[in-house]
């Protein structure tokens, strides 16, 4: 008898290295507000660089500025989410209103593309908005990591605020409409790859903590 609990405790312990092996800390990385002219190349050159994936919130009149660019995110694997057709706070729109915004953003997505988050603007949000989501057949994601990169041109301390709070599972709030964000966003991706961090997409995070999103609900993190 106790030999064979010694046996078994061995072959716990024989189990725990392999488990803590197979375990992969992910990361979504979120860019709101573009496409950009200026930013967004400098950007996907980077994320290519370190095999990362991320997801672009796009506005529709920014992207009818520069379909190229909206083509070159999704044919790079990133995933496109809706952020509106002009920008204007959702929260305060009605149902309908919300509704043309989304229908005219989703028809300037590329062929074969599909979204499946909607990021208002301003992440704020009301029942019609969920409402609007819903019959859409989109998620809200929100996020869990907020540095603050619009409001300041320090790249490091950027950088700083996400890796001092970013956990696994973690969407990080960032926009691609500065060179400090863009310098930000390749130190974070450094920074966390080094700790064992992968970067993916919103789909396949929630993908792999094994949840499937529902149309009208709300998400911050998987
Ligand atoms: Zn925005």
């Amino acid at each position: 008898m106790k030999r064979l609990l010694v046996l078994l405790i061995c072959l716990c312990l024989l189990c725990i290295p392999a488990q803590a092996e197979e375990y992969e800390k992910l990361i979504a990385l979120t860019f709101d507000d573009g496409p950009s002219g200026r930013f967004t190349r400098a950007l996907l050159e980077g994320l290519e660089e370190r095999d990362a994936k991320a997801t672009f919130f796009l506005c529709g009149y920014r992207m009818e500025q520069d379909p190229a660019l909206t083509k070159r995110i999704f044919s790079e694997g990133h995933e496109i989410g809706l952020h509106g057709y002009s920008h204007k706070c959702m929260k305060t729109m009605c149902q309908a209103d919300i509704h043309r915004e989304l229908q005219k953003v989703a028809s300037l997505l590329p062929d074969g593309c599909q979204a499946v988050f909607l990021r208002s603007p301003g992440g704020l949000c009301s029942n019609d908005v969920r409402a609007a989501a819903r019959s859409m057949n989109l998620s809200i994601l929100s996020w869990s990591v907020d540095p603050k990169d619009w409001a300041t041109n320090n790249a490091d301390a950027v950088e700083k605020e996400v890796i001092d709070h970013v956990r696994d599972g973690d969407v990080i709030l960032l926009h691609d409409m500065s060179d400090s964000s863009v310098k930000a966003a390749l130190l974070i991706i450094d920074e966390l790859q080094e700790e064992g961090f992968r970067f993916v997409t919103v789909s396949e995070l929630a993908k792999a903590k094994g949840i499937t999103p529902e149309a009208g609900k709300e998400y911050h993190c998987f």
